[in-house]
């Protein structure tokens, strides 16, 4: 009789992959953190830093798609590309018109996702623990960062937004695309010495990379304000430095951000929001070493 022969070779595992993208990117903390994350849910990936500019990322995009991609984070300078590349968006990617996060439907089109928000909001409200809820906020900063954050402060309940930046045109255009005229205005950075004082400053701009320090009154700070960078290390030292000079009532950079945000993705992509917190103090820990 025929026997089948026993067969010792398994099929191969296919690992889930995932990735983010960005220039320059050899520096992005985002395959460690997902790399922790997968570690502690007990879940398979494989998840690679790939380098793109704007006019390789569709090429890129599609090598990894055909590589079996499922997944990917996307960061300076692709986030509107990313956004474009995608057939349908989550609320806050269609109102920022930005995308950090991208995922591969079974159709093989992409659908496009926000989470810089609700990281921030999530790190200030959870955190911090400090409420968001009427706050007059100054958002310093108009490109890709600010415009990813602004839909999920207004949900979160803050009362205002002021938008400056030093290209007063992106600002302009930023608040148009919000398109809540009765919360969200713009106002010259020269301007600032005379806006009044705000509950939350938020540092959206990357002048701290260039070790530019900004110029900005002490006057912005209200009694109790929270100053946030969304910058961490070297790059947040200025802001808040700055910060603490003018005795605002909290500051924070945004390494909890970071760590939230990729918490967010992390959940649509594997259906479970994975424990930040062990994630973000080893983070800290490398940071502060
Ligand atoms: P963009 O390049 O899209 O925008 C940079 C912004 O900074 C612009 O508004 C630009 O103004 C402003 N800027 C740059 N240099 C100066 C300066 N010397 N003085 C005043 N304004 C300046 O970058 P992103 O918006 O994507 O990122 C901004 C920062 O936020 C980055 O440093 C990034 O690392 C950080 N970030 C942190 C995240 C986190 O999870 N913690 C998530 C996303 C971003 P102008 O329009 O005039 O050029």
């Amino acid at each position: 009789m025929f026997e089948k022969p026993e067969t010792t070779a398994e099929a191969p595992i296919e690992i889930a992959r995932y990735a983010v993208f960005g220039q320059p990117i050899a520096h992005s903390r985002s395959p460690a953190i997902h790399r922790l994350f997968a570690q502690a849910e007990h879940i398979a990936l494989r998840y690679d830093p790939i380098e793109a500019g704007p006019a390789e990322f569709p090429r890129r995009l599609a090598q990894f798609a055909a590589d079996g991609g499922r997944g990917a984070n996307i960061t300076l300078p692709l986030k509107a590309a990313a956004h474009a590349a995608c057939r349908t968006h989550g609320a806050h990617a269609r109102r920022s018109g930005v995308a950090n996060t991208i995922t591969r439907r079974d159709d093989g089109t992409w659908h496009g996702d926000n989470t810089d928000g609700l990281g921030l909001v999530a790190d200030i409200a959870e955190r911090l623990r400090l409420d968001l809820r009427g706050r007059r906020t100054l958002v310093l900063g108009a490109g890709g960062a600010a415009q990813g954050v602004l839909s999920a402060l207004l949900e979160a309940g803050v009362e205002s937004i002021l938008i400056a930046n030093r290209t007063p045109e992106r600002a302009d255009a930023l608040a148009d695309r919000i398109g809540d005229p009765a919360r969200v205005h713009t106002a010259y950075w020269d301007g600032l010495r005379d806006a009044g004082a705000f509950d939350l400053v938020l540092n959206a701009t990357s002048a701290g990379h260039a070790g530019t320090a900004l110029d900005l009154p002490f006057s912005i700070l209200a009694p109790r304000a929270l100053a946030y960078d969304m910058n961490y290390g070297s790059a947040a030292i200025g802001f808040t430095a700055w910060a603490r000079a003018g005795e605002a009532g909290h500051v924070a950079d945004g390494l909890g951000m970071l760590v939230e945000q990729a918490a967010e993705s992390f959940r649509i992509w594997h259906g479970r929001r994975p424990d930040t917190e062990s994630v973000y103090r080893q983070l800290r820990r490398e940071l502060d070493a």
